[in-house]
């Protein structure tokens, strides 16, 4: 009865998200695996697992499978694949044998592309499409990407931040910077320890990046008291930070996000560089929302720049619309 319907998977590195077009998002999960090593049990994913991180004992491996945009563990994978599929039809995702479109890191190999699959076929998928990051996020956005318009959009996901100029349905020019949003979470645990002696854990300088971090442009001053374990004394202290200071630790790293968009910007070919000066930039992905961001990119690259109507899921979103024109990616790929 529902052997049409169709849904879509983004296999990010931070993030996993399941999206089907009647239900909208059924299914977004940090994507960390908690499995049994002795029996190869997965024991948790998401959430569920990323609770565990830190506590559990020898025996229980909790990771992140997919690291720096590229799949670092690929059994690890395949498992946390597996599970939210069958996560996602617990949550009521009214599907039999769908078709799936997955988007998956860039970095992912071509062997690795066919291995997921053949994972996903062998959860009871119909048939499996691939489809490429940029082109995702740019439906999910709802860019006009079949037009001869040129959008370019910018993916600042947990590993890397991809820049991907599309026109006519194709990607015309990408780059992969391998600095996303979880490089700026390790920038503020190393500032926070070389200047107050103090170590603070990954989820910690999460809420503090969320809370006061900005790109670098002028916001008022906010601060925010942090505890953590003293490395001298051992015990734990609490210390204010301000947003100047973490604004400061956070400036290299974002000036390299800069750099990667203004060279694809130079390299775009001349016939689609007015439509980009006209159209602008979209803004996609987690580390997208960091404060001042947009109005910071807008300043320096003087072109127009807007966040995507959901930069969290804009990339499932895509995937999942794409399940709608599949004859058209059947030729493509
Ligand atoms: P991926 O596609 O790699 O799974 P996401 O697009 O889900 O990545 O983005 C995850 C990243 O976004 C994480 O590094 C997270 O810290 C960051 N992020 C999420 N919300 C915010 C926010 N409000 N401010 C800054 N960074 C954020
Ligand atoms: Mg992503």
């Amino acid at each position: 009865m529902f052997s049409t319907t169709a849904i879509g998977i983004d296999l990010g590195t931070a993030n996993i998200l399941v999206y089907t077009k009647s239900e909208g998002i059924i299914l977004n999960e940090p994507s960390v695996i908690a499995v049994n090593t002795n029996s190869n049990q997965v024991l948790a994913i998401g959430y569920e697992a990323q609770a565990m991180l830190g506590k559990t004992p020898p025996a229980i491996t909790v990771a992140r499978p997919l690291r720096d945009g590229v799949i670092a563990d690929f059994d690890l994978t395949t498992a946390l694949l597996k599970t939210v599929l069958e996560k996602a039809i617990k949550n009521g995702a009214s599907f039999r044998k769908p078709n799936v479109v997955i988007c998956v890191p860039s970095g992912a190999t071509s062997v690795e592309r066919l291995a997921i699959k053949d994972a996903v076929t062998q959860c009871g998928a119909k048939e499996v499409f691939l489809i490429d990051e940029p082109i995702a996020a740019a439906i999910g956005a709802e860019l006009p990407i079949n037009e001869p318009i040129a959008s370019m959009v910018v993916d600042i996901g947990g590993g890397t931040t991809e820049v991907g100029i599309i026109s006519f349905g194709g990607i015309v020019t990408s780059a992969t910077l391998k600095l996303g949003g979880d490089a700026l979470d390790e920038e503020i645990v190393h500032y926070v320890r070389q200047n107050y002696n103090i170590l603070i854990g990954i989820p910690t300088a999460e809420r503090i990046k969320q809370e006061i971090g900005c790109a670098p442009c002028e916001l008022p001053e906010e601060s925010m008291v942090t505890t953590g374990r003293d490395i001298v004394t051992g015990l734990p202290k609490s210390v204010t930070i301000t947003s100047t200071e973490i604004r400061e630790c956070l400036n290299e790293s974002l000036l390299q996000v800069l750099a990667t968009i203004r060279r694809s910007l130079e390299n775009c070919p001349p016939e689609l560089a007015g439509d980009i000066v006209e159209e602008g930039i979209i803004l996609t992905g987690g580390g997208s929302l960091l404060k001042g961001m947009e109005d910071w990119l807008r300043t320096e690259l003087l072109v127009p720049v807007n966040l995507a109507p959901s930069p969290l899921e804009s990339v499932a979103i895509g995937t999942g619309r794409a399940t709608e024109t599949l004859h058209l990616m059947k030729n493509h790929k």
